[in-house]
């Protein structure tokens, strides 16, 4: 019989990886994943979901390196299934181009990608405005398909949806033995944390089926992303703006912003565009605090504030949060020392 109540909030890239991690790992917990959205309408949704990590401040660089790595494999070993296509993951090649030599011309996770190498002068000969570059091929993970895919696998062991909005914390602690945040951006307003915040970002998708490797501008501001269904091209990344509506400026600065890195793109046709609020946080929360209700101290993991690293570090995280809630369910709970 499974006796421990474990309640996941957030149905984005983090709270289903999370959710299908402790429902697959832990058999003796019953596992409830509640969420105000669902794909197709979270942030994760419209990430284009590459896999390209960005160094937190202060988190040991040997824990961001764990986290990516477990990504990676993860979601390596699902590309090279027959799961792949049904999951939207596969491995994708390109180049990341830098205007002037970066400080640190070899990344952290540069040994963890596969083909890491500094670009040829013939090869940099193709974006005029940049002066080096790398080249690697890493995987990318539409979430359009990930998601509904991981909803499934949770299911199938037994997982539990509720849809519905928490708001407060206290009264979920009531019904359930332990929780996990994943609420990402909701964090701020359901513990009152405004460490995190929001980055708007705003696509366009457009039909180029003839691009198959990614193009990124190291300073985070253009990137094209060939797709299964389109090219993910952007962006923009604007803090504290709130604003979930298109931008017209916003959309001309990034078209042409990326014709100049790709001129091909002059010719591709406008499918859509979209405008996602990236949860950021200076650096990723993902520890234990308890919640005290009715004499009991209930477990309360969070993991969220991922900024524009969810999809890249989201089964990493999500390992790291299985730890902390099995180490929870082993300890006393601390009044229980008293
Ligand atoms: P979300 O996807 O926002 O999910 C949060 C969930 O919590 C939602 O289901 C929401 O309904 C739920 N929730 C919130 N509050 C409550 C509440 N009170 N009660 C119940 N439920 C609640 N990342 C990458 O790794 N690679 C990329 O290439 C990439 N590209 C991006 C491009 C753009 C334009 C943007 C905007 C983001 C991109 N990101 C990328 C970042 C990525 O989208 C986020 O890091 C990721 O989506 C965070 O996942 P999450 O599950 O924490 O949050």
């Amino acid at each position: 019989m499974k006796r421990v109540k474990v309640v996941v909030v957030g149905a984005g890239v983090v709270g289903l990886s999370t959710a299908v991690c402790i429902a697959e790992t832990l058999p003796y917990c019953s596992v409830t994943l509640i969420s105000e959205k669902f794909s197709p309408h979270t942030t994760s949704d419209g990430a284009a979901g590459i896999l390209l990590p960005k160094e937190f401040p202060g988190i040991p660089l040997e824990r961001q390196q764990q986290w990516f790595k477990k990504s990676f494999d993860h979601l390596l070993a699902i590309a090279d299934s027959p799961q792949a296509s049904d999951a939207g993951v596969y491995l994708s090649s390109g180049y990341q181009v830098f205007k002037d030599v970066p400080r640190d011309k070899k990344p952290f996770w540069a040994d963890l990608v596969f083909g890491f190498r500094y670009m040829t002068d013939h090869e940099l000969k193709r974006f005029p405005d940049h002066k080096f570059g790398q080249a690697f091929t890493t995987l990318k993970c539409e979430c359009l398909s990930y998601l509904p895919w991981l909803e499934q696998r949770f299911i199938a062991v037994g997982g539990q949806i509720i849809h519905e909005k928490v708001t407060d914390l206290h009264k979920l602690a009531l019904n359930y033995d332990a929780i996990i945040n994943c609420s990402g951006l909701g964090s701020r307003f359901l513990l009152k944390d405004e460490e995190v915040y929001p980055v708007r970002g705003q696509i366009l998708k457009l039909h180029a089926p003839w691009l198959k490797n990614f193009i990124r501008d190291g300073d985070g501001n253009t990137y094209i992303y060939p797709g299964i269904r389109f090219v993910s091209v952007g962006g923009t990344r604007q803090a504290d703006d709130w604003r979930m509506e298109l931008d017209e400026r916003d959309r001309e600065g990034i078209l042409e912003r990326s014709v100049r890195l790709e001129p091909s793109l002059r010719a591709a046709a406008i499918l859509g565009e979209w405008v996602g609020l990236r949860p950021a946080r200076e650096n990723l929360r993902l520890e234990r605090e308890y919640v005290n209700v009715g004499g009991r101290a209930v477990p309360l993991v969070h993991n969220y504030g991922h900024g524009s690293c969810g999809v890249t570090l989201s089964w990493g995280t999500a390992l790291d949060a299985l730890h902390l809630l099995r180490k929870s369910l082993l300890e006393k709970p601390p009044q229980a020392r008293l």
